[in-house]
This record gives C-alpha cells, structure tokens and sequence, in this order.
C-alpha cells in the first residue's frame, strides 16, 4: 500500500512537472535583492518571495537611523529600543567582544560625520582628525541599567549598518521556510544565505574581487543551510591624494580601516553572524581569522596588497580554478 502511495506521489510529481526555479529581483536595502527559489510551484515561490521581501522591508525600517526610526529615537533619548532591536544589539556586543572591539555597534556619530552612509557624492570634504577625535566613542557604547539598555556617552550613537542586512536576509530565509521552500538563495548584493539544493547541484556561487568587478577571487559550491557575506571598500568610497577613504570604520582609530580590501565570512545557519564578523574581518584583516574561526566561522581575506589569506578550512567549498 504504502509503496503504491509512493508511486503515486511520485507520478504526480512528475506529471505537474513544476518550473525548477524561480528567479525574483527587488530593490531593498539600498541593493538588488535577488531570489532564487529551487523545485516549489511557481505560484507558491511567488507568494513565497512576496511575504519574504514584506518581512525585509519591515526589518530595513526597524534598524534604519533615518527619520522617526526607533534606532533614531532611541539615540535621541527618547524611548526604549523594541526587544527585537535590543536582541540584534545583545548579539552585536558579543562579536564586539569576540572580535577584539573590530565590530562596534556605537559609531553613529561617526559613520554620520564621514558621511557615506548618505549618499554617492564623491567631491564632499572629509572630516578633520579634530572632528574625529571628537567623536570617537569609547570600546563600550552600551550598558543595561534598570532592564533598560543606554548609551554611556554622546559620542555614542547606535548604527546597525554592520550587521542588519544579514538579520533581514535570516528573516526572509525564515518567511521562505515558513511557507514550505526548500531550496532557496535570498543574495542581497553579494550577501547571502543559501538552503537546500539547486535540485541534485550544489548552488554555485563567486565571491568577487575587490578590485576587478568582473573577476572572482574564489568560486564556491554550497548546500545545506549556510552564509557567505562579504564586506568591502569597493561600494561606497572616495580617494582623496591617493588614498581610499571608505564605509567600514576601524573603531581603534575612528578613519576608514585600512588592513583589507576585502572580507567574506562563511558561517552554518546565520547570515546575522557573517554580516557582522564580515565588518569585523575587515577592520581586522588576516588577523581576524583567528577570533572568527573561534566563534564557530571561516573567512577570506584580500589584504591591502591584494594578498588573499583563507582559514583552511574555506578549500572544501572552493570550485578547483579548472572546473569553473
Ligand atoms: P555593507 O553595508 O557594504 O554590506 P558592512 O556589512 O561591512 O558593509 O557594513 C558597513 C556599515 O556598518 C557602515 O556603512 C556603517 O554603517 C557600519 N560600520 C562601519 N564600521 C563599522 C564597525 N567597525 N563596526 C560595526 N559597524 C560598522
Ligand atoms: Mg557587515
């Protein structure tokens, strides 16, 4: 019976024949956001995708320090951060601590005063060290007083730049879940959580170089439920008498990091700790692949030279250069 019940199944599988993928594109974030959905029907993966791109939008304006954002309020003085900004926060304090103080949660008045969180102009002026100086926060920003979380300092303001893109992608991952997709990317510009299979493939994914858009430092074939993020000086950036002034800040120093060019973190499950260990493996360089594979994770560095450094570790995924 239960034989002929597969049989059946199977035939009905067959019969439907289902359209493997399904391939969605949207701007969120301040990137593309691509879907692939692998084996579900088309009208599933697309109710599927819709919900999962409704539930990054809700995170992208949860975490924002624009407008009447609670992240914004809440540097402000005003209100209380929402419990789920406070668990993104708890999480952000451990790889702060895990990574050596790489990854700092507190820079908003920084990020704020070099400017490149706010839009492409490449002729604004750069801060001078005095301003810097000025606003460089202490290594801890936050504390937990009364059950409430505050900021220690004025120089402390809240930025989830680092992190929550990777929380927006597990979210959607989640929403996918939630309505039965198996096989799935969610790539949100270069960050991205991949499950299941491309049906009896591996998803094939590039890490790009830092320097050459159109080259990859490595290829990758993944499966299962795993991360791959990267940060880099290549997006968001001005060069001003030969030196490249950028997004990810080294909080030692309050200036643009200057030990890498860029940083992939590969962690099972969780696209919220390769984000967050990506900004702390950049600031680090090579010698934030310790710290990382403690925590659980492997990288890959391109350091300022163009130099790659890779935890051993990351060769079991990487597609031999022949193969590609
Ligand atoms: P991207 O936003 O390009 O994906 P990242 O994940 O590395 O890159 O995040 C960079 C953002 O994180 C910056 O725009 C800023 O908002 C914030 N940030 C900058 N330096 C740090 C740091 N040392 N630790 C945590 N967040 C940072
Ligand atoms: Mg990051």
């Amino acid at each position: 019976m239960l034989r002929l019940l597969l049989a059946l199944c199977l035939l009905i599988a067959g019969c439907s024949n289902p359209d493997p993928l399904t391939h969605q594109t949207r701007y969120m974030m301040g990137t593309l956001v691509e879907f692939s959905l692998y084996g579900a029907k088309r009208s599933t993966a697309e109710s599927a995708i819709n919900a999962a791109a409704e539930e990054m939008t809700r995170v992208e304006k949860l975490f924002t320090t624009h407008h009447a954002s609670p992240v914004a309020q809440f540097n402000r003085g005003k209100g209380a951060l929402p419990d789920e900004v406070a668990q993104l926060l708890v999480i952000s304090e451990q790889i702060r601590q895990q990574s050596g103080g790489a990854f700092h949660i507190g820079l908003g008045a920084l990020n704020r005063v070099w400017g490149f969180s706010d839009d492409q102009a490449t002729n604004r002026t750069l801060p001078t060290l005095k301003q810097v100086a000025a606003l460089l926060p202490p290594a801890q920003c936050v504390v937990k007083k009364d059950g409430e979380w505050q900021l220690v300092d004025r120089r402390c303001q809240l930025d989830f730049g680092g992190i929550a893109k990777g929380y927006a992608i597990d979210r959607g991952i989640a929403v996918l879940q939630a309505h039965h997709i198996r096989n799935a990317i969610i790539n949100a510009g270069g960050d991205m959580r991949i499950i299941g299979q491309r049906g009896d493939k591996k998803w094939r994914i590039g890490i790009r170089h830092p320097r050459q858009a159109d080259q990859v430092v490595a290829t990758l074939e993944l499966a299962g439920d795993i991360s791959v993020v990267t940060s880099g000086d290549y997006e968001r950036f001005v060069i001003r008498d030969g030196r490249r002034y950028h997004h990810i800040l080294d909080p030692s120093t309050g200036e643009p990091a200057m030990r890498a060019m860029s940083a992939t973190v590969i962690s099972p499950h969780s696209a919220t700790l390769a984000d967050g260990w990506s900004t702390a493996l950049f600031v680090r360089g090579r010698a934030g692949l310790n710290p990382l594979q403690q925590a659980g994770m492997i990288g890959l560095v391109v350091d300022r030279y163009g130099k790659i450094d890779s935890s051993p570790a990351m060769r079991q995924w990487m597609v031999p250069h022949g193969k590609r």
